[in-house]
């Protein structure tokens, strides 16, 4: 038997075996054909089997798939960093290469806890974070993920506790008000001694709710990171590399994190790697005091393999009008989803860049609503009230109606 993600073991599990996929098209072993809404999680950006990453790698295969990074480098790893250290915000400056996302975020926590110690603050540990956020499932970053949507009851005695303040209620075009920061001011007033960093995701909170806030809210909080000395680390894991309509969400707020968290789209989905980086004061502080080394180093880090797959990807990304095509999926996006405000079981429709939100009234039943999209030609994975679409960039006009029809059509019915 094989576990699948937040999956029984149980035989009667709905799962599709797949034969290969191109393009935005998953093809199935029956011979069926799915339109991805998925990008197999934020990741596959240019679609599947695209020849021009499949070169790449091969060409990075003939030479060596891997080899340890104790010691060693290579130039896929030393391009892709100068290539992230270039096209994040300025004050970015150092790379960590490791597995996954989770780890990223994992290697963020201790880099700040580090830097604090390297600042003779042993006791700033805390992170400080906002409900209905989402990190990833290692201990860590389960930690900061939400409470409830974390289960954190489950594991409470093996869990760190963090900090947790209300998210704020401002959405994307809003203002926000005193009364969205003033929890996260009582809490950094409170605590900031103990406040290593505030971690969030910008802008789009990912799979702890889909929820798009105000660019004024994070700008709050980097004043009030810098004021009240704590770190800033920005989780861009879903949202970097295009999806929100800008390379990274943050640039909406034009604000610069002290530690950022990349992954998912980082290889096109082509291969698991992720990245944490840094400033250059953090990253020499960390340095140049006891114990005069970042504590982390994963056996698999900085994979060659996965590092050209990066450097593919961003190639085909930056050379392409990726902006364009995001306003486009999202017009799109917009006036094909504004339907389903009309039915009783819909509760809202919310889209941003690349990202299309129909929130219901009450939980899917996944086990019956899932065959239902395959049978109407779409690959989507709905999760609790969330039907959510997020597109390879390259999905054509008549490929994304048929997506957006399907949602409409499966919606009406249920
Ligand atoms: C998916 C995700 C993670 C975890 O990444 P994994 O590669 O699944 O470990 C962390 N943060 C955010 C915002 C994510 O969307």
């Amino acid at each position: 038997m094989v576990w699948h993600p937040y999956s029984a073991v149980n035989a009667d599990l709905c799962i599709f075996p797949v034969k290969s996929a191109q393009g935005v098209v998953i093809k199935l072993m029956d011979g069926r054909e799915l339109i991805d809404g998925m990008s197999s999680w934020w990741s596959a950006i240019h679609g599947y089997n695209h020849p021009v990453m499949n070169q790449a790698i091969i060409r990075q295969l003939e030479s060596m798939a891997h080899i340890m990074f104790g010691g060693l480098t290579h130039q896929p790893a030393v391009e892709l960093a100068a290539k992230l250290v270039e096209i994040t915000p300025n004050s970015l400056a150092t790379v960590f290469f490791s597995d996954s996302g989770s780890v990223a975020v994992e290697v963020a926590m201790k880099m700040a806890i580090q830097y604090w110690h390297s600042k003779q603050q042993p006791n700033k540990q805390k992170m400080l974070t906002i409900r209905h956020g989402y990190h990833g499932d290692t201990f860590g970053a389960m930690s900061v993920s939400d409470p409830v949507n974390g289960m954190h009851s489950l594991f409470a005695s093996s869990l760190a506790q963090q900090i947790f303040v209300d998210a704020p209620s401002c959405k994307f075009h809003q203002t926000c008000t005193a009364n969205d920061s003033q929890p996260l001011i009582e809490q950094l007033e409170k605590n900031h001694q103990q406040i290593a960093a505030v971690i969030l995701e910008p802008i789009v909170q990912g799979a702890g709710g889909m929820r798009f806030y105000s660019p004024d809210y994070l700008k709050h909080v980097r004043e009030l990171c810098d004021q009240f000395k704590v770190l800033l680390i920005l989780d861009e894991i879903a949202t970097g590399f295009g999806r929100t309509g800008k390379l990274f969400a943050c640039e909406y707020a034009k604000t610069e994190p002290d530690i950022l968290c990349l992954g998912k789209a980082l290889t096109g989905g082509y291969l698991t790697l992720a990245a944490t980086m840094t400033t250059t004061e953090i990253a020499q502080s960390i340095s140049h005091h006891d114990p005069g080394v970042f504590m982390h180093g994963p056996t698999f880090m900085a994979n060659p393999l996965a590092c050209t797959a990066g450097l593919a990807s961003l190639d085909i990304l930056l050379n392409s009008s990726w902006q364009e095509k995001i306003v486009q999926i999202e017009k799109a996006l917009k006036i094909g989803l504004k339907p389903c405000l009309d039915f009783p079981q819909v509760k809202d429709v919310r889209v941003l860049g690349a990202i299309g939100v129909v929130e219901l009234q009450s939980p899917v039943n996944l086990k019956t609503i899932q065959p239902k999209f395959v049978d109407e030609g779409v690959w989507l994975r709905p999760f609790n009230k969330l039907i959510y679409l997020m597109p390879p960039f390259i999905i054509t006009d008549d490929e994304l109606h048929d997506l957006i029809n399907a949602v409409i059509k499966i919606i009406s019915r249920i």
